[in-house]
């Protein structure tokens, strides 16, 4: 049997051959083993349980076949929270996480303690209807997607998380229009890869296309909801949406074409790039 030192050591070597992070074997491991990182380093030269052995090699075989790890664990972390995830959702990303984050303090700063609603349109796993519903309870949370795969996936993640959210599938805003809801805050992180871009293969292959592409530049679900959001929204309202790191010129244009009146702003990801787009009516 090897060590824990020895697995890690070689597992790490064939992630780099086939141009994977070193660190994923590391990772992977740790999720596996259901370890702690520094319980992992103490137990360095210990031998790897036979079970464990086990699962780590299949694992690691679809691992280096550029499979998200994410899809072999059967879930992801996002927001502290833990997300089932399959073939049928997008693997929830750590920008995302930004996008929330912002959320949070921009309800806190416009509606401090007040009972609202907010829609998240698209919500694939439901990472992020579920993580803002779950952080702030004033917030009745309703949470759209065209995918009825999707939105059974994410159902049993709002019931794993013991969060309060209502789910509708359906085209962009229709079910909320159908609904007759108005909200206070719209939130939507839509496809936005132009159709045209080519993907690492880990995402093309493995991840829903129509979580990802977003028409020939990228926008047209942001055209289609700034057409058509004063259907749903309430007079004193704001909309938060994520976007490419391209796409923060051509979104502020569509924002003055679209809602002349309204006050907007780009917002920056931990990595200096443009990312989030938020739009206010006060
Ligand atoms: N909100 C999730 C997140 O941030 O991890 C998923 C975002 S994913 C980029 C976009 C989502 O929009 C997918 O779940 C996809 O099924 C959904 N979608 C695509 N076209 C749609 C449409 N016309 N109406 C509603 N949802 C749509
Ligand atoms: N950030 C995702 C990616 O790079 C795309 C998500 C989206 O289109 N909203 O694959």
């Amino acid at each position: 049997m090897p060590t824990f030192k020895q697995l890690i050591h070689d597992a790490s070597l064939q992630c780099v051959e086939r141009e994977l992070p070193e660190q994923t074997a590391l990772t992977y491991l740790v999720e596996l083993a259901q370890l702690q990182r520094v319980d992992l380093y103490m137990n360095y030269d210990q031998e790897v349980p036979t079970d464990i052995l086990e699962s780590f090699n299949i694992g690691l075989k679809r691992i280096l076949n550029h499979e998200p790890m994410q899809h072999v664990l059967g879930y992801s972390w996002f927001y502290g929270y833990k997300f089932k995830v399959n073939s049928n959702v997008l693997i929830p990303r750590p920008e995302t996480e930004e996008l929330v984050s912002y959320i949070l303090s921009r309800v806190d700063e416009m509606f401090p303690n007040q009972d609202i609603t907010a829609v998240d349109i698209g919500t694939g796993s439901g990472a992020i209807a579920i993580s803002v519903s779950n952080e702030e309870k004033h917030i009745k949370m309703y949470a759209t997607d065209i995918s009825a795969e999707a939105i059974e996936v994410a159902k049993e993640n709002a019931k794993e998380n013991d969060a309060d959210v209502q789910f509708l599938v359906g085209d962009m805003l229709q079910p909320i229009v159908d609904a007759k809801l108005k909200v206070d805050v719209l939130i939507s992180n839509p496809p936005y890869i132009p159709s045209q871009e080519v993907l690492e293969s880990s995402v093309v292959d493995y991840e829903p296309h129509v979580a990802l592409f977003g028409g020939k530049d990228g926008l047209k679900f942001y055209r289609t909801i700034f057409e058509n959001c004063k259907k749903i929204i309430n007079e004193k309202s704001f909309m938060a949406f994520e976007m490419g790191w391209d796409q923060g010129e051509a979104m502020m244009k569509l924002v003055h074409e679209y809602l002349p009146e309204a006050t907007a702003e780009v917002l920056q990801d931990i990595n200096g790039k443009d990312r989030m787009l938020f739009v206010y009516f006060k």
